[in-house]
């Protein structure tokens, strides 16, 4: 598998507090990741650094086999490059039918001149009940989607993500407030997803991380405290003590 994304030695400090401290994660084309670890750990900011919002203080943030740097690169440049990310409340347009969403998400790849010029060819219509058959809300094309489920709503969003056909998705939380059976279609929807491009998933619910079944990231105080399965680092005795607030 070769690295997509290489993040070297970085850290970030917010008046005078380290949030992340020399850290370094590499993830393949086409991996599953779980990221975990406790409040404060830094997994948000880390995303951030990722997505660009958050612009480190040292370090590096390498995309692709060209090498780029990400760090000198826009938010929106960098969702360009193939980064796309969910966060934890689903941000659908909720008078919008679920087709219609989809639609959109596909537009907004084509920049702002295929905006104006768009009309949804027989392609993209195909493309939109493929992508709604992935999700599992094909029945639901025609629906409004603020009358879809939170679990429903989750899904679209992540449909209107792989519209855009990141090389990395990066999600946060996808499972917090969803029902047994909407977990269990989420994982699902993941694990089909990384097929295809890099999934990192960041997740409290560890019965949920042990379904998808990948390598695992534990950080804690802004570095990587163990990686491996999850049997591996949750037999780690420093991962432990972390967990039980040691
Ligand atoms: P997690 O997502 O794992 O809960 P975060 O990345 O949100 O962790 O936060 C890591 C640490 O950095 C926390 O101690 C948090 O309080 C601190 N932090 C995050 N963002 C800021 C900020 N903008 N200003 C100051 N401190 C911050």
């Amino acid at each position: 598998m070769s690295t997509l994304l290489e993040v070297s030695g970085v850290s970030v400090t917010f008046d005078g507090f380290r949030a992340i401290n020399n850290l370094s994660f590499q993830i393949g084309d086409a991996e599953l990741r779980s990221v975990i670890g406790p409040n404060g750990a830094g997994k948000t900011t880390f995303m951030d650094i990722i997505t660009g919002k958050t612009r480190p203080d040292e370090g590096r943030v390498i995309w692709g086999e060209k090498s780029i740097s990400l760090l000198n690169m826009t938010e929106a440049k960098i969702a360009q490059a193939g980064i796309g990310r969910k966060f934890q409340k689903p941000t659908v347009f909720e008078d919008q039918s679920v087709r219609d969403n989809l639609l959109m998400a596909l537009k907004k790849n084509r920049g702002w001149f295929g905006v104006l010029l768009y009309r949804p060819s027989k392609s993209d219509l195909q493309k939109v009940e493929d992508l709604a058959t992935e999700i599992g809300l094909y029945q639901e094309l025609s629906r409004k989607s603020g009358e879809l489920s939170h679990g429903q709503k989750q899904w679209l969003e992540i449909g209107m993500l792989l519209a855009q056909d990141p090389r990395l998705l990066l999600v946060d939380e996808p499972a917090a407030g969803m029902t047994p059976q909407e977990r269990e279609h989420t994982t699902d929807l993941l694990v089909q997803a990384a097929k295809t491009r890099a999934v990192v998933v960041v997740e409290h619910d560890m019965e949920f991380v042990r379904r998808l079944n990948c390598k695992v990231t534990v950080l804690h105080e802004g570095s990587v405290l163990a990686e491996g399965s999850l049997d591996h680092v949750t037999s780690n005795q420093d991962v432990i003590d972390v967990y039980l607030g040691r």
